[in-house]
């Protein structure tokens, strides 16, 4: 069902285990995803980047995942992950997000504090959620594969005050990971994150899960991250499956749901797998 983004990260600081937010784009993602989640009962964000949000993509993404929330007994966030703009983000709450994420990461800590504090006034009367980002998490852009931005750590002593002035709900850290698929194995920043976690009000969320050693992930887990994202590995989980499928596959007109399976599947893996990595199997 469809759960609101501050209760489902009470629980995981709690527990200390973390929600997996998987960036999804179609329906075939969304039952992929929901269906292996409900199977592992395992809470998770549904997560709609926003540099993928296109023409009529508001028109369907949250009307499939609003109609089918109430089927699943696990708890369901429907959120925006790394909205830049406030049109965007009003035009997601007007769909039924009930959870958005405002990225003013590239902005100075004043600018960043006060769009956000914006954002949080924008989302109150909604009841949805948000997520700032405070220090930035580089890598490689989600569309292009291409640019690369470097790491700015997430300072400690800016946490409390950042939280304070804009009253943001989760706050996602730069501990070392990157966005994209890594050309280096990255290494985590544990005692960085743990001094993050002490001081902040809010639970801390990472991006950049995907590629980063499993035993990393466990440890950041362990430190006090309550929320992970992951998009990378389901692309490749999913792109490897589906070639896998195109080469032996005889039929000229192959039924989709054929295939559409094998991709839901492919997902569905790769949604186990991080939510096992993240202590968060039986919790939803
Ligand atoms: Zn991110």
């Amino acid at each position: 069902m469809l759960t609101i983004a501050k209760e489902v990260l009470k629980d995981a600081r709690e527990k200390r285990y973390a929600v997996p937010g998987f960036n999804c784009i179609a329906d075939v993602m969304i039952r992929g995803i929901l269906d292996r989640a409900e199977q592992c009962r395992v809470p998770v964000f549904l997560m709609l980047y926003a540099a993928e949000v296109g023409d009529k993509t508001f028109w369907y993404y949250p009307a499939i995942v609003r109609a089918v929330a109430d089927r699943y007994t696990i708890p369901i966030v429907l959120h925006l992950d790394h909205a830049t703009e406030l049109d965007v983000i009003r035009e997601a709450l007007d769909h039924g997000f009930n959870s958005v994420m405002y990225d003013g990461s590239s902005l100075p800590f004043d600018q960043n504090a006060e769009i956000t504090r914006k954002v949080v006034e924008l989302a109150a009367p909604y009841g949805a959620s948000v997520e700032a980002e405070l220090g930035l998490v580089g890598g490689l852009d989600v569309l292009t594969a291409q640019t690369s931005t470097a790491n700015i750590l997430t300072q400690p002593d800016e946490v409390v005050t950042f939280v304070e002035r804009t009253g943001v709900d989760s706050l996602a850290v730069s501990i070392g990971t990157a966005h994209g698929v890594y050309a280096q194995l990255p290494k985590l920043d544990i005692p960085l994150l743990k001094e993050l976690n002490d001081v902040s009000q809010v639970p801390l969320v990472l991006h950049g899960g995907s590629g980063t050693p499993d035993e990393q992930i466990r440890a950041a887990v362990e430190n006090g991250i309550c929320k992970f994202n992951v998009y990378a590995d389901s692309r490749v989980g999913m792109w490897s499956r589906f070639k896998k499928i195109a080469a032996e596959t005889q039929r000229n007109d192959p039924l989709p749901n054929d295939y559409f399976a094998e991709l839901r599947e492919a997902l569905g893996d790769v949604v186990e797998a991080k939510a096992t990595l993240a202590g968060a199997v039986g919790k939803g």
